[in-house]
């Protein structure tokens, strides 16, 4: 099995330098993240079960805008703005989550594809 470095390595075509480069921009965003929550909601940015429950508040937003292009409400390129405001929303929350819980989220990101790889592929 592949170190998760090495499969980063592998996959993205990158060298050591520059997949130890995106892991520390990913930790260090995930942590400038947690730096506005704490700013801007001191009361709950440390509250895991808050945030986990605003990350899942994000994600309805998001499959929201979904719902109404599968019925035809929107078209994607009509929604397009709004999707993209709302993974936004996501993705600052799920970087608390990830600062929260002390992720290293490059790092368990290619543990887990790793293990998939050899999981499902045939
Ligand atoms: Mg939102």
């Amino acid at each position: 099995m592949a170190s998760p470095n090495k499969a980063a390595q592998e996959v993205l075509g990158y060298n050591h330098d520059q997949v130890a480069t995106f892991r520390k921009a990913l930790n260090d965003l995930a942590d400038s993240a947690q730096r506005d929550s704490d700013r801007w909601f001191p009361d709950t940015s440390r509250d895991l079960g808050h945030i986990a429950l605003a990350l899942g508040g994000e994600v309805g937003e998001m499959q929201n805008i979904i719902k109404k292009i599968e019925r035809g409400t929107k078209t994607l390129d009509e929604a397009r703005g709004d999707l993209r405001d709302e993974l936004a929303d996501v993705f600052v929350y799920f970087l608390d989550v990830c600062s929260l819980v002390g992720s290293d989220i490059l790092y368990d990101y290619f543990t887990k594809q790793t293990y998939n790889n050899e999981r499902f592929t045939k």
